[in-house]
């Protein structure tokens, strides 16, 4: 496959993995970041997600949310939408929003506070982000722009958020919706950052009908957290400091800067190397309790953990279909 063909056609979270003659085609798969994170996190998670193609869970309201503030974000920059941005978050908020995920009136009177409660926070750091972004909108170089790369002959793909034009360079955006931001160390190995930075050193992207590549390492990291465009609604204190209603989460500034330069090619490279590898080898252990990853939060926590050897799925069935 030409990395060409891959304009634009990413699905969400990445290729499903394809067979060829009842084999796994990994020579033709193409990997997504969010792919290799579900292999560390659980890799008996990402057998089931990828290779059997067991569905996630249903899209919830905080997921709806941060989709919502996502396509709010590209739709200002892309249409020039600053001052209509609580229009954008409105609907945007509510194309993505199921309204039909309850099952009786207690649970549909549940799904309607929490809704609402998304809804405002969506409106709240799309309004927040127009005012502090519009000074800068002219050095935002591409939104939402697909790449393709080869690493270690393996085949990428994936989209960046943002990459702007910085004092010291060319800078990588992402827009975070998570609740808390990670530690330092954890953002340095984060493997969607890796493949990103090699992409935006080795890639190909794709714009329209054009393809090109931008040939450096990113000066500059971000993690966006969109949440600290909002403010507290109660008073509250954290790490010793008071925090009064109407104070912006941390000190409103969203932007948490991940220490990078070109000596991380490498290792990163090498880190990928490593994670296909494992896959490639058939290495699906399932992750031990104790380890974490089956906190309650895995989908398939219920019918897996259950064992810690054996699984409730009839794998031989799985594998015909
Ligand atoms: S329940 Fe645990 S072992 Fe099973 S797929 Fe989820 S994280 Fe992995």
């Amino acid at each position: 496959m030409d990395m060409t063909d891959l304009r634009i056609v990413e699905p969400p979270g990445g290729f499903p993995v394809t067979k060829k003659k009842g084999r796994i085609d990994w020579k033709n798969h193409v990997f997504h970041y969010s792919q290799l994170a579900s292999y560390t996190k659980c890799p008996w998670m990402f057998k089931l997600k990828y290779i059997y193609g067991l569905d996630e869970e249903m899209k919830g309201i905080g997921a709806a949310r941060g989709s919502a503030i996502h396509d709010s974000i590209y739709k200002i920059k892309q249409e020039d939408l600053w001052s209509s941005a609580i229009d954008v978050a409105i609907k945007a908020y509510d194309d993505e929003i199921d309204d039909e995920s309850y099952n009786d009136s207690k649970e549909e009177k549940s799904f309607e506070k929490e809704s609402k409660k998304g809804r405002d926070m969506c409106i709240e750091v799309v309004r927040n982000y127009a005012i502090r972004e519009e000074k800068n909108k002219n050095r935002v170089m591409f939104s939402e722009i697909p790449f393709s790369v080869l690493i270690k002959g393996n085949k990428f793909a994936g989209k960046i958020d943002e990459i702007r034009d910085g004092e010291d360079g060319i800078e990588l955006v992402d827009f975070k919706s998570d609740l808390a931001v990670p530690s330092l160390i954890c953002l340095m190995n984060s493997l969607q950052f890796m493949i990103y930075g090699i992409a935006m050193n080795d890639g190909m992207f794709f714009l329209g009908e054009k393809e090109f590549k931008i040939n450096s390492v990113p000066s500059k990291v971000v993690w966006y957290h969109l949440r600290h465009l909002t403010a507290y609604k109660r008073k509250s204190y954290n790490n010793g400091v008071t925090f009064n209603v109407g104070d912006m989460k941390g000190g409103g500034n969203p932007e948490v800067i991940v220490p990078w330069d070109e000596f991380e090619i490498d290792r990163s490279a090498e880190e990928v190397r490593k994670i296909i590898g494992a896959i490639k080898g058939n290495h699906f252990y399932k992750r031990p309790a104790s380890v974490g990853a089956c906190n309650g939060f895995c989908y398939h926590n219920e019918t897996c953990v259950s064992g810690v050897t054996s699984c409730d799925y009839n794998v031989e069935e799985l594998l015909t279909k």
